[in-house]
């Protein structure tokens, strides 16, 4: 028998990583870390309908579409997953995950808690990851010192908080944002041991274990 090269070995299955966390507790700030301390993660880029804020790019943050776009797309079933949030519709578009899981590329999605659940039912080994604020004063805190917000549309969010805070149950992860640093390696060292699953190496330790069959 002889020896397998590891660059000759079957890549290892992509990973649906999927983040939900209420609003202001920190997840853009957390994503924007993530992307310097772990490689090779690709990151889904949602449609919306809702208008871009300041500094936001047309195919970096979203696509952003009108409301008459947003329902053809969902018409020609171009979305795995979509929800209305606070006001405006969001979804996820199946070619880019499917392009992704096709190349065994990991994807992290930032979707809600209704996206994550639709997706969890279509792709069972969806790895969720709920983000929490240390307590609901905390993201009070935050929304308010964000500046990004009016008064009334941030009394919407910490009211939708208490709703998507109630679903944590349903994550495999939970990771409390308090120091930035600390909540930033929890989310590289989960995302660095769902990569070594079983499932995600079957096929790559399957020529492994050919090779120790005797003859
Ligand atoms: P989200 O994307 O979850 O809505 P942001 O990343 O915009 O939240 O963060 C909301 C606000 O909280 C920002 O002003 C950000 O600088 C601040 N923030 C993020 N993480 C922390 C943290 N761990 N501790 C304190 N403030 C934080
Ligand atoms: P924001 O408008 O602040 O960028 O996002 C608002 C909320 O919409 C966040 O909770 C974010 O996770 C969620 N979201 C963004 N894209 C999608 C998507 O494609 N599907 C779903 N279900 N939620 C999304």
């Amino acid at each position: 028998m002889k020896a397998n090269p590891a660059n000759k070995l079957p890549k290892r299955r992509g990973s649906i990583f999927v983040i939900s966390a209420p609003s202001g507790t920190g997840k853009s700030t957390l994503i924007t870390r993530l992307r310097v301390l772990v490689r090779g993660l690709a990151f889904s880029v949602s449609y919306t309908t809702r208008p871009p804020r300041a500094g936001e790019e047309n195919g970096r943050e979203y696509f952003f579409v009108s409301p008459a776009e947003f329902k053809r797309r969902m018409a020609q079933k171009e979305f795995i997953e979509w929800a209305q949030v606070h006001g405006h519709y969001y979804g996820t578009s199946w070619q880019q995950l499917q392009q992704a899981q096709e190349a065994g590329q990991d994807v992290l999605l930032d979707i809600d808690v209704q996206g994550y659940k639709k997706l969890r039912k279509r792709l069972p080994e969806t790895v969720g990851i709920f983000l929490l604020p240390p307590s609901f004063p905390d993201l009070e805190k935050r929304l308010r010192h964000r500046h990004k917000d009016a008064p009334e549309a941030i009394a919407k969010r910490l009211e939708a908080s208490r709703k998507e805070v109630a679903h944590w149950k349903e994550y495999d992860y939970l990771i409390v944002n308090d120091r930035r640093s600390m909540a930033a390696q929890s989310l590289r060292n989960v995302i660095l041991a769902a990569r070594l699953r079983r499932g995600c190496q079957e096929r790559r330790v399957t020529e492994i274990y050919k090779t120790f069959s005797g003859g």
